[in-house]
């Protein structure tokens, strides 16, 4: 989590750094700050909690002029959100100024080496033990920056992105990274810096993506240099940013998170665009057309993920199954990471995460690697780490995802894993050629479809008010809209802080059937498909209980749609594509809970959408 902006380079210094730390916002808000290198070589150091706009008002009268600068904004994960905790940290002395982020396992014991030796701390971060031991090194060794930064990240274990600036050296900025994201951007004459592309897009389309170990050494009139932790020199490979401007922006709507909601039908459309192809009777993914050994051998099937990509995921092992005839399990990465899992040479893992940096899931596909598997990504942004861990993969390409709630995101994955599972099922031929072409032709008729759902957009905003002041939900849904579920309370627990749970509906008579009275809504997810039936009697028990009810059922419905309080029906596709259908009005309805709540959508409370800690 948390977002680094640096600059070197003609413009305004500050100018760059808080309009790039507006844009990785979305990473992190519980404080931000900059450090500006004055052409005289003086640091001077800015930092205030809460978002970017208050660090903006605490510097309406400060000294601006710089020559390079550093900037964070930050997602707490040692010590408290606080102008104090806040980024970029001093060394003792005040020479050195560094942004951080990620992790340092080892901040403890370095820290108190670092007391015996006389530091002082003045935050609670495990980021100040980093730069405070730079400095350490750098004195007692009596080296340069370059050499400081070296062997100090020999002695941290841990997650780092980081950006260093020394007094006396307005010309350069130093950074690093291993295990979080560091991107740089080369234009005529100038350097950014960033934890992802969206800062840097509007200046220059030039970025190099620094890999783990590897130190950047960033001079004005210079040309980029990396080099390792062992001092070697590093490759630098320029990649071409693919997207625009434009879409950071939001477009007229009022928040990121509306926009993206209704950009469904077009990311839809980008995500099959060239896979589905020939009227939708052929699928090419590449990842599977240049594998195919691997997938015809494969036993089984194992999905590493978290939050909303696991979720997708679930519904990936819905589709796998019926499709494939594969075993799938769907893991939280993060607990894959340490229960001992058994993965054999035969198994293929698919790793799922939209940013492509999440740290959990790059741990668990290391560990897959280690085991011999052969791994699948599928991620959204390109170049990020995850592509570039796996053995092959899928991107979703739905553009960048800027509201910290998936949606758009979310839907590409499930669209990606259905043309997976197709193409896999051709492949192993559980998928006949009769059945490929009638799935590819439902397919291209899907962004279509999500238009017509959008156009519940107002009724579910005047629904919306209905609910807003519920405490608790219960989502419920069978096979493949049990993860819907899953997801569409995520969704609404993400963004209104109002208590969901998503449950597989004929769970409910197990235990949660107990919670529903007047009170605690149920919002039901019955499409006209082969557990229809079951899913009526679980509707019953709700309204026998004097529950009230949101059901999203197919047009047409007319036994839920007698029951339910409110129903909300959307088009009839095949039941593997439902998921995608139904999903839509979840979300909108989340949104509006939320907007009505006068909660921040974009940003909600806690949250970060990048995760990369651990
Ligand atoms: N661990 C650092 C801190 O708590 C950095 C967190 C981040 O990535 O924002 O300050």
């Amino acid at each position: 989590m948390c977002g680094i902006v640096g600059y070197i380079g003609d413009r305004n210094v500050y100018d760059v750094l808080i309009k790039g730390l507006h844009r990785l916002e979305y990473r992190g808000y519980d404080s931000a700050g900059v450090a500006l290198e004055t052409p005289e070589g003086n640091i001077n150091v800015y930092k205030a909690r809460g978002k970017v706009a208050n660090l903006e008002a605490f510097c309406k009268d400060k000294n601006l002029d710089a020559s390079c600068g550093i900037a964070h904004t930050r997602w707490a994960t040692h010590g408290e959100p606080s102008d104090s905790n806040a980024h970029p940290h001093f060394s003792e002395d005040k020479k050195l100024a560094l942004v951080h982020n990620g992790t340092i396992e080892n901040y403890k014991v370095l820290k108190d080496a670092l007391i015996k030796h006389g530091c002082k701390f003045h935050s609670e971060t495990d980021t100040e033990v980093l730069v405070q031991l730079i400095e350490y090194i750098r004195l007692k060794n009596d080296c340069d920056l370059i050499d400081a930064v070296r062997e100090a990240l020999h002695q941290v274990q841990g997650a780092y992105a980081i950006a260093v600036i020394e007094c006396g050296h307005p010309e350069q900025i130093v950074a690093a990274r291993k295990s979080s994201p560091l991107v740089i951007g080369i234009g005529k004459n100038e350097f950014f810096l960033a934890s992802d592309a969206t800062p840097i897009v509007e200046y220059t389309k030039d970025v190099v993506y620094v890999k783990d170990e590897q130190i950047a050494v960033v001079r004005r009139g210079e040309p980029l240099k990396l080099v390792t932790l062992e001092n070697e020199e590093a490759d630098i490979d320029v990649t071409e940013l693919e997207f625009s401007i434009s879409q950071l922006e939001k477009g007229g709507y009022p928040h990121f998170m509306l926009k993206e909601i209704f950009e469904q039908p077009s990311t839809l459309l980008d995500c099959i665009r060239g896979r589905v192809v020939e009227g939708g009777h052929k699928i090419v993914l590449n990842g599977v057309r240049d594998n195919k050994e691997k997938f015809l051998n494969a036993k089984r099937i194992v999905i590493v993920a978290c939050g909303t990509s696991w979720h997708a995921g679930l519904i990936g092992k819905y589709l796998l199954q019926e499709m494939c005839g594969l075993p799938v399990v769907v893991e939280y990465a993060s607990e894959f990471r340490y229960n001992n899992p058994v993965i054999n040479s035969d198994d293929i893992v698919i790793a799922i995460s939209q940013s492509g940096e999440t740290a959990d899931t790059l741990a668990a596909i290391e560990i897959a690697r280690d085991k011999g598997a052969f791994v699948y990504g599928i991620s959204n942004v390109v170049g990020s780490s995850i592509p570039r861990c796996t053995h092959s993969g899928t991107y979703i390409h739905v553009g960048p995802e800027i509201g910290v709630a998936s949606t758009k995101a979310f839907t590409g994955q499930v669209m990606v894993l259905t043309l997976l599972a197709l193409a896999v099922g051709e492949l192993r031929g559980t998928v006949s050629r009769e059945e490929l072409e009638k799935c590819g032709e439902w397919i291209q008729k899907i962004p279509g479809l999500v238009r017509e759902v959008l156009k519940l957009n107002d009724k579910i905003e005047r629904l919306s008010a209905i609910y807003t002041y519920a405490r608790n939900f219960l989502y419920l849904g069978r096979g493949y809209n049990y993860p819907t579920a899953l997801e569409g309370a995520l969704k609404l627990k993400e963004i209104s802080y109002i208590h969901a749970e998503g449950y597989p509906a004929a769970e409910m008579k197990h235990g949660p059937i107990a919670l529903i009275d007047a009170e605690m809504p149920s919002v039901i997810i019955a499409p006209d498909d082969h557990l229809y039936e079951k899913v009526v009697s679980n509707v019953q028990q709700v309204k026998a209980r004097g529950g009230s009810i949101i059901a999203i059922v197919t047009e047409g419905d007319d036994i839920i749609s007698k029951i339910a309080d409110y129903v909300l029906e959307v088009p009839k596709v095949p039941e593997f594509l439902t998921p995608i259908i139904t999903s839509i009005p979840l979300q909108l309805l989340s949104y509006y809970i939320a907007i009505n709540k006068g909660k921040d959508v974009d940003m909600p409370r806690n949250l970060a959408k990048s995760v990369t800690v651990e």
